[in-house]
């Protein structure tokens, strides 16, 4: 196993959060029990709501603690082009498709979903559309997103360290959004990319897994980026 690396990554659309504390607090733990390497990094992607004094607060709350980490703060922000390369990849391999579904679309479905009791999901009929169906609503300027075409069979499994093997049937998955209308990546892609596992040794985000924590690997195992290194929903949820 390589240099342990390990990292927290908040995002500063509120003060820094009790959760994301605990979380810090173990990985330093961790980081400075292997004599590896603490790492801060920004998740300011989210233009609407992030805000410079909710970093400044994350970052005051963490020295507080006595935290401090051992490289310069990443900002996610200054990373888009690489996320926007991967997108394209994704796009590329066919493993990832544009949505042009209306918000108000979207949330009307997925009211009915709730009303027939139903876990909601989305319905995945872009996913079905032709290529010349899509290059019609690109040429007509609709808006869309991309989003990542979950394997419609199979299971993504991982070995995380406290809790052992963790199993997820992807029919049970959504096709998450990769990149939202206005470009941006969103956090699924966002975790799973820069540079994913380099050297980052499994640690625990200290919650139990999650549904959530399963979606970003699959795009991960997609672009083979060290998917040998994800051992524990940590990894992906926190490099
Ligand atoms: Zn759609």
């Amino acid at each position: 196993m390589g240099e342990v690396r390990v990292r927290i990554a908040p995002s500063p659309t509120g003060y820094l959060h009790v959760g994301t504390a605990r979380t810090a607090l173990f990985n330093w733990l961790f980081a400075r029990k292997e004599g590896g390497k603490f790492l801060l990094r920004i998740e300011d992607t989210d233009r609407e709501r992030s805000k410079p004094e909710f970093e400044r607060d994350i970052i005051d709350g963490l020295r507080w603690l006595g935290l401090d980490w051992d490289e310069p703060i990443v900002y996610q922000s200054q990373r888009l082009d690489l996320y926007r390369q991967e997108a394209q990849r994704l796009l590329e391999m066919g493993k990832a498709y544009p949505c042009f579904c209306p918000p108000e679309e979207l949330e009307r479905r997925r009211q009915e979903m709730l009303a027939k009791g139903v876990a909601p999901k989305y319905d995945r009929r872009c996913r079905r559309l032709s290529p010349e169906e899509r290059e019609r609503l690109m040429k007509e300027g609709r808006p869309f997103v991309l989003r990542f075409a979950m394997p419609l069979e199979g299971e993504i499994s991982f070995h995380d360290i406290i809790r052992g093997e963790i199993r997820f049937a992807n029919r049970e998955l959504d096709d998450f959004i990769v990149v939202k209308s206005d470009g941006f990546p969103t956090l699924q892609l966002r975790l799973r990319r820069g540079r994913p596992c380099d050297g980052h040794h499994p640690c625990h985000s200290g919650r139990r897994p999650h549904l959530q924590h399963a979606p970003p690997i699959a795009p991960l195992r997609c672009l083979r980026l060290r998917a040998a290194a994800v051992r524990s929903p940590a990894v992906v949820a926190w490099t």
